[in-house]
């Protein structure tokens, strides 16, 4: 029998749900991924995530050919394209690793009734995520909608299904590749439309193992240094994550095996809490997919955000890193530049657009989706209502990060907001966090000028504390 496997956020060759079934129920295995114009019909031309994709799947197809297969590349509506293949190869049926945002899998249902009238099957696996969402459940058989005690559940159902982390092996099955006799080179960026560079970080499983080994090696100070922007602390796995260019079983793996023989000290069970997150948010959307447009507390749509005059220009201040407030406009700065944020300024930034300009969290979620190297819908979401205080697990409304003691905690030497907004480098250690607390001659002799080299702060804090505490009163009503 002949299988197609549909690539999609699962750019790799090992420890693959799809491939491995593929080719172990079938005689011949071709592998196909599709530029998907459907979903990039709406990014502009110089996206880095086109980068990082394009390198991604020329060392998938490198990998494949070493194995004895290759990659076909189309350019299309992926529904349209995969359906088109599957006919001109006449294959029994296509194989693909099941995405769980609410427009693949309309997509993927209706493929798989069109296949279906074709006569060909079509195979979903679990592959992205250790446990999908009906698999840790309350003992009332409920989703969870609090961390902790979903993450106690997760790693006691791990720990008595310790299978679960067991790879997909492909090397052994991978005569059933069909050869590539003719296959095309792989289309350029340009040859799709989009500008052609660097990708953003190293691509492909290779950079994912690389930076991996790299944070492995620090991986039992992560505890501390995940929460200073300055450092090098976290692992940036998390576009290799996006993609698929490592797989998530291998982290977990690793990650427990450091945890278990103590060598990974309390950095490792930090870092997989981390990723039982990603787990958690995967599982909030499979289970609420209203969260996509809604807060997951219903109350908590009655929220009024600002719709004053002033909203757009605060919106665009908060955009573009004028704010006022360096260490929210130094992750703006970072976000539109390298299309990263470090997760403590995510919280930050979020959290000021949402609790101190009072802008609906939905126009700071479609900004990080536009600009996110690693941008997923769950965690984004997930992390978006987290800060607006309207998701599960909020922290409580009332709660509101003030943005200088956040960067005098979190940035205490100013280093990262220096390294970004250059116009600040002169001010020192304490001035640098609250230009405008300075004396203006104070500031002048180190090159700056308020208004001129760098904005006065777009809203004062406390007021905009007491707005959002007022904002927030209906839900006190509602709940
Ligand atoms: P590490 O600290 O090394 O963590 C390892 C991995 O764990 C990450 O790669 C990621 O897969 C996962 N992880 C870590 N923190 C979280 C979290 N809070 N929620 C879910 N998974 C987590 N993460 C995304 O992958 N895509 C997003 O679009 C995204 N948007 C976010 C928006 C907001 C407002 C917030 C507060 C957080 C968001 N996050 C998102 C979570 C987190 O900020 C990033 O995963 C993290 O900064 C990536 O850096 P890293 O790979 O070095 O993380």
């Amino acid at each position: 029998s002949k299988s197609l496997v549909w690539f999609r956020r699962d750019l790799r060759a090992f420890d693959h749900a799809a491939l491995h079934h593929a080719l172990r129920c079938s005689q011949q295995v071709f592998c196909v991924f599709v530029y998907d114009t459907d979903i990039l019909d709406g990014l502009p031309r110089d996206d880095r995530r086109l980068r990082f994709i394009h390198a991604s799947l020329a060392s998938l197809d490198e990998e494949l050919r070493r194995l004895g297969g290759y990659l076909i590349v189309r350019h299309g509506s992926a529904r349209d394209e995969v359906l088109a293949l599957a006919n001109e190869l006449g294959v029994d049926a296509v194989h693909t690793c099941a995405d769980y945002e609410p427009l693949a899998i309309a997509r993927d249902t209706d493929v798989a009734q069109q296949l279906a009238a074709q006569g060909r099957a079509f195979h979903s696996y679990k592959d992205q995520v250790i446990f999908e969402k009906d698999e840790v459940l309350t003992l009332a058989g409920q989703p969870y909608s609090v961390f902790t005690p979903y993450k106690n559940a997760w790693l006691k159902r791990l720990a008595a299904h310790p299978e679960t982390l067991a790879a997909y092996p492909i090397d052994a099955y991978a005569h059933a590749f069909a050869p590539p006799a003719s296959a095309p080179a792989l289309p350029a960026l340009e040859d799709i439309g989009f500008e052609s560079g660097e990708p953003p970080l190293p691509a492909g499983m290779e950079g994912a193992e690389a930076l991996f080994e790299a944070f492995v090696e620090d991986i039992a100070d992560y505890g501390r240094a995940r929460d200073f922007p300055a450092e090098d602390g976290t692992s940036r796995l998390s576009t290799h994550l996006r993609f698929g260019t490592t797989s998530i079983r291998h982290l977990v793996r690793t990650a427990r095996q450091l945890m278990l023989s103590g060598a990974g000290g309390t950095g490792a069970s930090v870092w997989l809490s981390e990723l039982i997150w990603r787990d958690f948010y995967a599982m909030v959307l499979s289970q609420n997919p209203h969260v996509v447009e809604r807060s997951f507390k219903p109350a908590f749509d009655a929220v009024q955000w600002d719709i004053g005059p002033d909203a757009d220009a605060l919106f665009a201040a908060w955009c573009e890193g004028r704010t006022g407030y360096p260490l929210v406009d130094a992750a703006m700065v970072q976000l539109n530049t390298t299309g990263f944020m470090h997760n403590r300024l995510r919280m930050v930034t979020a959290s000021f657009l949402t609790k101190d300009l009072g802008i609906d969290w939905r126009r700071g979620e479609r900004y990080f989706a536009l600009k996110l190297n690693d941008y997923e819908l769950a965690s984004n979401n997930g992390g978006w209502q987290w800060a607006a205080s309207t998701g599960c697990d909020a922290q409580p409304w009332f709660r509101i990060f003030n943005p200088v003691t956040q960067s005098t905690r979190f940035d205490a030497r100013g280093e990262f907001i220096r390294r970004y907004l250059p116009q600040l480098a002169k001010l020192d250690g304490k001035q640098v966090h609250a230009p405008w607390l300075v004396k203006p001659e104070v500031l002048a002799e180190r090159g700056v000028v308020l208004g001129q080299d760098y904005p006065a702060p777009v809203v004062d804090h406390d007021a905009a504390r007491r707005r959002t505490l007022e904002r927030f009163a209906v839900v006190k009503k509602a709940v």
